[in-house]
């Protein structure tokens, strides 16, 4: 359910609300628009009549929201969520491009990759220091010191970091390092993870699990907005279908179907969903006018000599080349880059 508090609540008013549900032992989360306040109920509210709650002062209206999803909904939060990240805000007019390599694999190849990626305009340095490898043989990342490298690669670009998390253990030693965590597709089902990230205060990036429907992305996003942690980012990553031509098939009309149910921003990973450099482009250009607040890109320096994802990696020319495509594109869709 969400109450609507009329445009002229008083602060007593609102708070003698919040009281009223408390003591019935909802949760109850605040969205506070320019002139509105809105207050999101979680809880048991199947049995309540929400006219109980109209006839209190303040109150505009009381409506029970159909979807399972309420947090992530566009009922509790009309307007877009912007979340920030190091200044960056993702969700606004800009797009914001995420690029760099798979894994970070040692300080030559990150830097490197990082300085031509910067140039050509990427705004976030990608990077994973946990790897979720399908085998368990293969590299499985550099850990700590490799944050400690995407950390200063991205300080000396001026660049915001963002790399995977992929158990609660290492959320406190990532926060020093990274400005947006990431849960992998493997992970969206994790819900303990998910339930320790809302008890953070940093941005988290939402994969889209392989088989996951968007509502149940959208749930998964709930066990972190319902902790706290409202800055949620989601990311279409592709999804398995009976296609094998390429890695996985990207979800396009998933970016204009969130931006209808949620009011969180809504990226797209191009190299994860196609797995091959020759068709990163025109999905990166599908992904932007298709009303995404960002790409998330796989980029190499020597991407035939990368450890991981080398044949998805784009080489930083081509990158380039995709930026000065992405400005052309940008403006015709109403938005900044
Ligand atoms: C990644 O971005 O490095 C990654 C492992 O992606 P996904 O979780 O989408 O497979
Ligand atoms: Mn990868």
């Amino acid at each position: 359910m969400v109450i609507v508090m009329q445009k002229n609540a008083s602060d007593t008013d609102i708070e003698h609300v919040v009281a009223v549900l408390s003591e019935r032992g909802f949760d109850v989360h605040r969205s506070t628009g320019s002139d509105q306040t809105v207050l999101g109920v979680v809880g048991d509210v199947a049995s309540v009549d929400p006219r109980e709650f109209e006839v209190l002062s303040g109150v505009q209206e009381a409506v029970r929201v159909s979807e399972p999803y309420k947090l992530s909904s566009r009922s509790f939060r009309r307007s877009k969520t912007i979340v920030k990240a190091r200044g960056i805000e993702i969700g606004g007019s800009d797009v914001v491009i995420m690029a760099g390599p798979c894994t970070i694999e040692n300080e030559r190849q990150l830097f490197e990759t990082a300085k031509r990626v910067a140039r050509a305009g990427a705004r976030i340095l990608r990077g994973g220091a946990y790897k979720p490898r399908t085998s368990p043989y293969a590299f499985q990342g550099m850990g700590i010191e490799g944050l400690k490298l995407l950390r200063a690669a991205g300080d000396e670009n001026n660049m915001a970091t963002i790399s995977e998390v992929m158990e609660i253990g290492q959320i406190e030693s990532m926060l020093e390092y990274v400005d947006i965590l990431q849960v992998g597709a493997r992970n969206m089902q994790n819900y303990n993870l998910l339930s320790a990230l809302g008890q953070i205060r940093k941005p988290i990036l939402l994969k889209r699990g392989m088989s996951a429907t968007i509502q149940e992305w959208l749930l998964a996003s709930e066990y972190i907005l319902s902790g706290g942690n409202y800055d949620v980012i989601l990311c279409e990553r592709g999804i398995r279908t009976f296609e094998t031509y390429t890695r996985n098939t990207l979800d396009i009309s998933a970016i204009p179907v969130i931006n209808k149910l949620s009011h969180l921003p809504i990226i797209a990973d191009p190299s994860h969903a196609v797995g091959r450099r020759d068709k990163v482009m025109p999905l990166a250009r599908a992904i932007v006018a298709a009303g995404a607040d960002g790409v998330l890109i796989e980029v190499h320096h020597e991407p035939e000599k990368a450890v991981c994802d080398g044949p998805q990696s784009l080489y930083p020319d081509q990158f380039a080349r995709l930026m000065d495509e992405l400005r052309i594109i940008v403006p015709a869709v109403g938005r900044t880059l």
